[in-house]
């Protein structure tokens, strides 16, 4: 057939996927699992998880719906909206909403799926989902974003429930929205249950849940500073290339500032903004650069601000990561393939020694190669790489610690949160590491495959459960 390479990994799936139309992103998330499980010994031990990665590739159900509503000139507009619905072994579907112009079942399809093994390394009972519609919030009104959300939510809300599927935010979803749509669900459905999460902090949410994909990743990325360096070294000093400036990028930036890293970049679809004072990019400016993303605004408004603009560099229509000099810390956190095969050939050479996916799927597969190739020849020497699923999974943990306080009527303190991700991230780390160990042969001062270990033991977990 026309997909010799997934033919090759499994007959069985190439005969599912062949009359249907082809789903570049799903088949190159689905092939980066695979690939990994099969280069293991996981099939060996359990010759029964070779039949549930093919049960576990397709969705439970996915839900397609129209969504129509009136711009502010009193046009009807019309989108297409999505649900899908992977897997509930482990626990009610659990996923973002993406609302993005890009948005189709192939990325949906990818996320969702991605979805189902993330939530499982964070060790809280979730299935996995994701949806979206291919609305633009860019050059929208306030209001026509809400009518939106709200449209949408009447199409969703027969299909999902606190104990159904519980969506949360991704792209161009965030609290506000989540508000817009949660109030259209009581509406809806006449009850207050916690049907979404991402809320806002006094009607339901959980503290520390907008900080939280951000904190979670430099969290992550400590416990391999520790764990390369023999416990001696940390973050302070290292200079961190981020892309994005949404949710994941200003949290993560705040955090690592914090523990005593260097910003040097962050970027928006328009652009990258470099740092040129050798402080890196402050907390202020990521503060005034959260204020232009709320209202939809781009980097290049930058421009206009006195305060900051001799600080950075804005280069228009450039990703950072071939522009920052030198990099010790490399965070993709804006969108699905950031990062091509050969920025990451620039990316060591100026220095990267860790990348970890603040995105999903932030690095091409090509990217992937180039980091895992460094990684067995530089033994020692760490240049390591972690995947969004494992490395990004702190966001929807929390979501599901604010599942577990609507469902029991509490809220805890972000002190208690915060310890609670903390501790996820720490066992998120540990169990992708003494997965790979387990299961992929390693040479002598080789590190493990973080990218192994976190696809193994997220999938392992699923497929126990089915
Ligand atoms: N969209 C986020 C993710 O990719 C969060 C999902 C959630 O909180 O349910 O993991």
């Amino acid at each position: 057939g026309s997909r010799p390479d997934l033919l090759e990994m499994d007959g069985g799936y190439q005969r599912l996927m062949s009359n249907l139309p082809s789903e570049p992103e799903f088949e190159q998330a689905y092939k980066e699992l695979a690939s990994t499980l099969e280069n293991s010994s996981l099939f060996e031990k359990h010759p029964e998880y070779k039949k549930a990665l093919q049960v576990a590739a397709i969705p439970e159900r996915v839900i397609q719906f129209r969504v129509t509503w009136e711009d502010d000139k009193g046009q009807v507009q019309v989108n297409r909206g999505f649900r899908v619905q992977y897997n509930s072994a482990l626990g009610p579907y659990k996923g973002g909403l993406r609302f993005h112009p890009s948005v189709n079942l192939s990325i949906l399809k990818f996320l969702g799926f991605e979805q189902c093994f993330k939530n499982a390394l964070t060790g809280l009972s979730m299935g996995g989902g994701k949806g979206g519609a291919d609305f633009d919030p860019k050059g929208k009104s306030d209001n026509e974003i809400r009518k939106f959300s709200v449209a949408f939510m009447r199409g969703l809300a027969k299909h999902i429930g606190a104990d159904t599927d519980v969506p949360a935010g991704d792209i161009g979803v965030s609290p506000r929205e989540i508000g817009w749509m949660f109030g259209a669900y009581r509406a809806e459905q006449n009850k207050w249950e916690g049907v979404l999460t991402g809320k806002g902090g006094n009607w339901g949410g959980s503290l520390i849940r907008p900080e939280a994909t951000g904190f979670g990743l430099v969290y992550y990325v400590q416990h391999m500073i520790q764990y390369a360096s023999g416990g001696k070294d940390s973050f302070k000093g290292k200079r961190v290339a981020i892309s994005g400036s949404g949710n994941v990028a200003q949290y993560a930036a705040l955090k690592a500032i914090e523990l005593g890293a260097i910003i040097i970049s962050l970027s928006d679809s328009k652009g990258a903004l470099i740092a040129t004072d050798e402080k890196g990019i402050t907390p202020d400016l990521v503060n005034y650069i959260a204020d232009l993303k709320v209202k939809r605004k781009q980097l290049t408004e930058l421009a206009e601000s006195t305060e900051y603009k001799d600080k950075f560099k804005y280069i228009d229509g450039a990703r950072p990561w071939v522009h920052c000099g030198k990099v010790d810390v490399a965070l993709p956190s804006a969108t699905q393939n950031e990062v091509s095969g050969e920025e990451a050939e620039k990316l060591i050479e100026a220095g990267a020694k860790f990348i970890a996916e603040g995105s999903n799927m932030g690095c091409t597969q090509d990217a992937i190669n180039v980091f895992e190739k460094a990684r067995k020849e530089k033994k020692g020497e760490a240049i390591w790489y972690a995947p969004g699923k494992a490395a990004n999974a702190g966001g929807v943990a929390v979501s599901g610690l604010e599942m577990a306080q609507n469902s029991a009527r509490l809220k805890w303190t972000s002190e208690e949160v915060d310890e609670k991700l903390k501790g996820i991230m720490a066992n998120c780390f540990e169990n992708c590491l003494a997965t790979a160990k387990e299961y992929v042969p390693s040479a002598e001062g080789e590190f493990p495959s973080l990218v192994a270990g976190g696809n193994i033991a997220g999938f392992s977990k699923v497929a126990a459960a089915m």
